[in-house]
Parts: structure tokens; sequence; C-alpha cells
């Protein structure tokens, strides 16, 4: 049985309901995993098999080497990023309780992902995204057939998505669902064969944070692992949610700098912010922030190898190369959007590194 559990207080409530946080106290919600079924299927995904209704092939993506980093290709799942897991799985919800309008509110990737899926399952959908994100993906939302709704800034299409009584809310920002379809990340990882010591993760609503930190928490359960390896936040300046919690470094990222390059990056109302800081402080010595000059020669320099990512997954490698200078051993990037969706519309911050 497939139930969703408040982690604060314990209430449960079925899958097929539409609740996303607690009924009771307001805490967003996790699913809690039949890991005896997922051990008789042979541990071949940490999602239970009977909740996933739709896909488009996401997932099982690459892991290449350069240098002492493994980076996980995460740009190459259907649409162009990690979210694509997640929104197999929202979507797979909204199909199960019998949800025909679906409401979501993102930066660009969660919106393109969430309007893939419902397109292929026949579902109609509104995406609330900052009308500032890049045309690309904006336009890639409204070719899938989504409604696009624009606002200000990242957090106000949030809010905006929330007061919009046309559907069901969905937000990847707190359904739990979601993080269930990022879970194996982690799997895929420790069955590659290779070894890692340590990985970092882009933080924004921070669901692939959580997502990895279900996975390996699952995989300890089940006895795959020992225990749950070094998972550390990256965010963008101007945009930490994290450091007034964490330990903080600081990447090219002044007291007043605000980064115009990592659009993935922009949230800061986060309502898991509670339980990715409980999770981040057992598992990672510190938070990384990084500014825009980092990004960019990060990002050109992944672009130098072959790698076409977006400037917030660049961020990630940023951070990555600085955690490799304070550790010894081989780290996982996870490189979560592509580039693909930047190229063809000029953009005057971008285009200084890369052309
Ligand atoms: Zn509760």
């Amino acid at each position: 049985m497939n139930m969703l559990e408040c982690p604060k207080c314990g209430v449960t409530v079925d899958v097929k309901s539409n609740h996303h946080v607690c009924p009771k106290c307001g805490e967003p919600l996790f699913l809690s995993t039949d890991l005896e079924s997922i051990v008789k299927a042979g541990v071949k995904s940490l999602i239970p098999g009977n909740l996933k209704k739709v896909t488009l092939g996401e997932g099982r993506t690459p892991l290449i080497e350069y240098r002492n980093f493994l980076l996980k290709l995460e740009f190459l799942n259907p649409t162009g990023s990690f979210k694509d897991r997640g929104a197999a799985m929202t979507v797979s919800r909204a199909l199960m309780a019998g949800w025909t309008t679906i409401i979501e509110d993102s930066s660009g990737n969660a919106g393109i992902a969430t309007a893939a899926y419902a397109a292929r399952a026949g579902l109609k959908v509104k995406i609330y995204a900052p009308a500032d994100a890049p045309q690309g993906k904006l336009r890639l939302i409204k070719a899938f057939g989504a409604t696009l709704e624009t606002a200000r800034s990242r957090d106000e299409a949030h809010r905006k998505a929330l007061e919009d009584k046309e559907g069901v809310y969905v937000g990847h920002v707190v359904e739990p669902l979601f993080i269930e379809g990022i879970k194996d990340i982690a799997l895929e990882l420790v069955t590659s064969g290779v070894k890692f010591d340590a990985l970092v993760a882009p933080v924004a609503a921070g669901t692939l944070f959580l997502g990895l930190y279900k996975g390996f928490e699952e995989l300890v359960k089940i006895g795959l692992i020992d225990s749950i390896p070094t998972i550390i936040p990256v965010e963008a300046c101007g945009y930490s949610k994290l450091s007034k919690y964490l330990k903080t470094v600081n990447i090219g990222c002044g007291d007043t700098d605000r980064s115009l390059l990592a659009d993935a990056l922009r949230l800061t109302i986060v309502p898991r912010i509670k339980q990715i800081v409980e999770r981040a402080s057992k598992v990672s010595p510190y938070v990384v922030v990084v500014g825009d000059e980092a990004i960019g020669e990060s990002l050109k320099e992944l672009y130098s190898i072959g790698v076409p990512v977006e400037p917030s997954s660049a961020a990630v490698y940023a951070a990555a190369k600085y955690v490799s200078k304070e550790m010894s051993g081989r780290i996982i990037v996870p490189l979560t959007g592509s580039g693909l969706k930047y190229v063809p519309v000029s953009n005057e911050v971008l285009d200084k590194y890369l052309f």
C-alpha cells in the first residue's frame, strides 16, 4: 500500500487524495515507499512499480568521466532536464487521482517537463513561469500545448499558481511524487559499478537534493549501501536560502550580487526548506553559493569538452571544482539541464561566455 506520510506528525493520507502537505500540520508530505515490494521486484527501481502510469523513456542517463569528476548527464532526459523523472510521477499521480487539469509553477524546466508528460497523458495543464525566463524555455512550454501564464518573478509565479483554482495544484516544490521520481538517480549511481566519494546538487526547490537523499536513505534501509554519501548543496548568488542555516562557501559572490545566469535557481519561497536544512546538516560540511563569473567560466569549460549544459548546471560544476580542492576522491556532478534551450536565442549576458 502506497501512502503519503507527514515526516513531522506521522499523519498518513492516500496517494489518490489531493493532499500535498499534511492536512494536520502543513508540512510537505513524502511517499512512504513500500520497500518490501521493491526488494521483491529485484531493486530495478526505487519507484513502486504500480505507481508509474506514464513514461517518455526518462532515466538511466549516462555517467561520463572528466578529470576527477563523474558527470551524470541528466540533461539527456526526454525534455532536456532531470525534471522529467519527477514530472512522470506527478502526472502519474494525476492519472491515478482522476485530475483532468493540473497547475504547476516553474522557472522553466519543470514547466516544460510537466507540459510534455501531461500532453503524453492527455491532461490539461497550466504553467506559471517568470516572464524573464529564457525564451527557449517559455516557447517549449507552449509547444507542448500547455497554457502559459507569466509572472514578474519566480516567486510570484509560485504565489499565482497557488491561487489558481481552475485545476489541481501539483507544483514540484511540494508534490511528494515528484521527489519519488528523482530517487532512481541514487540507484543508478550505486549500481553503476563506479566508486564515488561525494555529490554536489543544485538547490532551488530542493527536489534533486531531497530525491537523492531519499534514494540513498532507502538504499541504506534495504542494505545495498552502508551510509548516505556526502551531498553538497549548491545555490546561486543572491538567491541562497541555506546560507543562514549552514556554513557557507561563496565563490565570486559579493553581498549585493544577484545571478543573472542561473535562471533555474532563483526561487526563494521554498516550502521544503526545513527538510532540506535538516538533511543537508547531516550529509554536507557546507553549502556553496556561486556567482556569475564562476558560472560563466565553468559553462565555457563544459562546452569546451563537448557538454552542452545550461548555466544553472555550470554553477554546480563550479562548486564541484571547489569541493575537489577541499577533499580527495571522486565527485558526482549531476548536469541537470540542457543548454540547447538557450543557444538559438541570443542573450547578452550568456553570449559573453559562449561566443
Ligand atoms: Zn503533519
